[in-house]
């Protein structure tokens, strides 16, 4: 065929092109981590192949399947080679062209533009490792031949914007990727057998399948989660962390190894990471566990094995009583792999709650990244709703600011005849700390969690109920308190204006009402509060404030409901107003001051009252009290 005899150009994909130049100029270059990416990919193709081997009877052949290493020093060029499954040349354009996962490069740019030693050792994180090897090299060869192809073809470039095609004859199955590395002392090391074997034994130890370097084998291979836990150090498990997530550097958070022998035989290590990519705003960990059937690599991202609220763990499972050749819809409904995934989530949740006991200051680091997608379980997972209650924290009443409860700490502390956990939303704790709703709990001494995060207030919506306690939002209109502790204790006073209500107030209720018309459900006298004039409460079985922001922020066209807006005849304020009102001549000064009132109401919770009319009636007010001053007369 002419065509494809000749060699054709593609440009890539601008974010690569962008991609490229961050790498060369920004960010800084651990170059060691393209042998790292580049032996993974090759070990990918590997596993790949194996695969195609136990499902294809065609491509049955005994050849070993290995990872090689060709320094050749005279040209500075350093090939990785592996017999894996190759490329086709449309997946040559597709795989090294483009980017697959959105986000990528926003990720990199963000690195680059926060200013501190920004590494491109996470590339492997993104689906981007291959182009690490421009870190190396000013010239890229990739000659590759797919197990479904007879013809092969080598891809190159410089790395500057485009590539080239062109067929190769005669290759063998599999890729190898030449690097053409770029001068300077940094670089001549690359074809250094003492170099190639460090970089190997730091990064690739547990790369499943041989790396050689000419007759000799670099790597251990060791399958660690089947050894005993005592055979195994710290190290060991790092190491593994670093294999399997590809960050170079870093201990992992926690680890837990299991074994179980029946009724299901698997092994697993889960790592929890130190830093949660999606805090920082970058889309979400999609990587998945490794899942392997008699130590082979059946699935290097299963998905499917932990819940979505888990899927920041890294991790490995292994398990004789799974089919080598699986596919992702059988592993589905395989009830070995259901049951594994059971036990996995309660392991996970138990080390959780026992790291919480154990180690609080661990604890909460963990919380602090992980925090918000463990929350989601507590919507998910129907089962393990209120062992992820119980991992929650909250700010409280009584921890303040910089502390945070659980509700099981909350229980401890309160009333046995509590039986309601109380909670109040709110833009934050300075706003919260000043709702009216809060004043009769304060008196009482209930406490009250304060979420300041809608999430926390959407997760305990779904729990409804922990250790038989009610969790109940205080701006709820029917939010019963606990009966006063003993009543004989109650204070004459309370008693008393509990009755007494200023002769007036009627007819200021009346007022209000006029004043507020339907922006309101309701205006009604208010028994839970002690000082302030009024406040909002919600309607009975109506979401919460909060809940309800958050339904607006997702929805433009929800409508937040009218609430109950309630008014304390005991305030000095309303005292006066109840005086006034006998006068017909203050009803418009009444009137303002309920809409006034409602609108700070408002501005507290966080929701913007029409503000216009708010500065021009605070205004008019300060008019009228400047007029009724009179300049110092000395
Ligand atoms: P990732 O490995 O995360 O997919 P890379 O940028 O490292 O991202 O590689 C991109 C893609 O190129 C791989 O997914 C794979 O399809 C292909 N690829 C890279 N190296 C090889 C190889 N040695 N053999 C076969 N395919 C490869
Ligand atoms: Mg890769």
């Amino acid at each position: 065929m002419a065509e494809t005899a000749e060699k054709q150009q593609y440009t890539f994909q601008a974010e690569i092109s962008r991609l490229l130049s961050l790498l060369s100029e920004s960010l800084y270059q651990n170059r060691e981590i393209t042998l790292r990416e580049l032996i993974s990919n090759a070990s990918d193709a590997l596993d790949k192949m194996r695969h195609v081997r136990l499902t294809d009877d065609s491509q049955r052949d005994d050849d070993e399947l290995a990872v090689r290493l060709e320094p050749d020093e005279e040209n500075r060029v350093l090939t990785i080679r592996d017999n894996g499954i190759g490329m086709t040349k449309d997946e040559l354009i597709e795989n090294l062209g483009t980017i697959a996962h959105s986000g990528t490069l926003e990720f990199f740019q963000q690195l680059a533009a926060s200013g501190q030693q920004a590494d491109a050792s996470l590339i492997g994180q993104f689906g981007v490792g291959f182009y690490s090897a421009f870190m190396l090299s000013d010239r890229v060869e990739v000659l590759t031949r797919s197990y479904k192809d007879e013809q092969g073809y080598r891809w190159e470039s410089d790395g500057s914007g485009s590539f080239t095609i062109e067929p190769v004859d005669g290759l063998d199955r599999g890729t190898q990727i030449r690097l053409h590395l770029k001068e300077g002392d940094d670089y001549n090391d690359f074809t250094k057998d003492a170099r190639l074997q460090y970089i190997v034994r730091k990064y690739s130890t547990f790369v499943p399948h041989p790396i050689k370097l000419g007759d000799e084998t670099l790597n251990d291979q060791r399958p660690i989660w089947v050894e005993p836990k005592s055979n195994l150090s710290d190290d060991d498990y790092t190491k593994f962390y670093q294999h399997l997530s590809h960050h170079t550097e870093e201990t992992p958070l926690w680890h837990l190894h299991l074994s179980a022998d029946s009724p299901i035989q698997f092994n697993a290590i889960l790592y929890c990471p130190r830093n949660s990519f999606e805090k920082l705003g970058f889309g979400r960990n999609e990587h998945g566990l490794n899942l392997c059937a008699k130590r082979i690599l059946v699935q290097d991202n299963n998905r499917d094995l932990l819940p979505e609220y888990l899927r920041f763990l890294y991790g490995l499972v292994d398990s004789t009583d799974l089919p080598l050749n699986v596919s992702r819809e059988s592993l589905q409904d395989n009830t070995i792999f259901r049951r594994i995934k059971k036990v996995l989530v309660k392991k996970v949740l138990d080390h959780l709650a026992s790291l919480a006991k154990d180690n609080a200051d661990d604890y909460r680091t963990f919380y602090n990244e992980f925090g918000p997608i463990l929350r989601e379980g507590v919507g998910i997972d129907f089962d393990n709703r209120e062992k992820i209650g119980g991992l929650l924290r909250f700010r409280s009443s009584h921890t303040g600011m910089d502390e945070t409860t659980s509700l099981d700490d909350y229980l401890e502390r309160a009333n046995d005849d509590q039986k309601k956990i109380y909670f109040l939303g709110g833009p934050d704790l300075a706003s919260l700390q000043k709702n009216p709703n809060l004043e009769v709990f304060q008196k009482k001494n209930i406490e009250v969690l304060y979420l300041t995060d809608p999430m926390d207030e959407l997760a305990l919506s779904h729990l409804t109920t922990y250790k038989d306690h009610t969790l109940t939002s205080i701006d709820a209109a029917d939010v019963d308190l606990p009966e006063d502790e003993k009543a004989e204790d109650s204070e004459s006073k309370d008693e008393k204006s509990d009755e007494e209500v200023p002769s007036g107030f009627e007819k200021v209720l009346t007022l209000f009402r006029d004043a507020l018309g339907d922006q309101v459900q309701e205006v009604k006298r208010s028994k839970r509060l002690t000082n302030s004039p009024v406040c909002l409460v919600n309607p009975t079985g109506s979401m919460s404030t909060q809940m309800q922001k958050v339904m607006q922020m997702a929805n433009r066209d929800f409508t937040m409901g009218k609430r109950i807006f309630e008014v304390n005849p005991h305030s000095p304020l309303i005292e006066r107003l109840s005086n006034l009102s006998s006068n017909a001549d203050h009803d418009n000064f009444i009137r303002d001051c309920a809409k006034q009132l409602y609108a700070n109401a408002m501005l507290i919770e966080g929701l913007a009252p029409d503000t216009e009319t708010l500065v021009n009636r605070t205004e008019q007010f300060m008019e009228e009290l400047a007029q009724k001053r009179s300049p110092i007369v000395t």
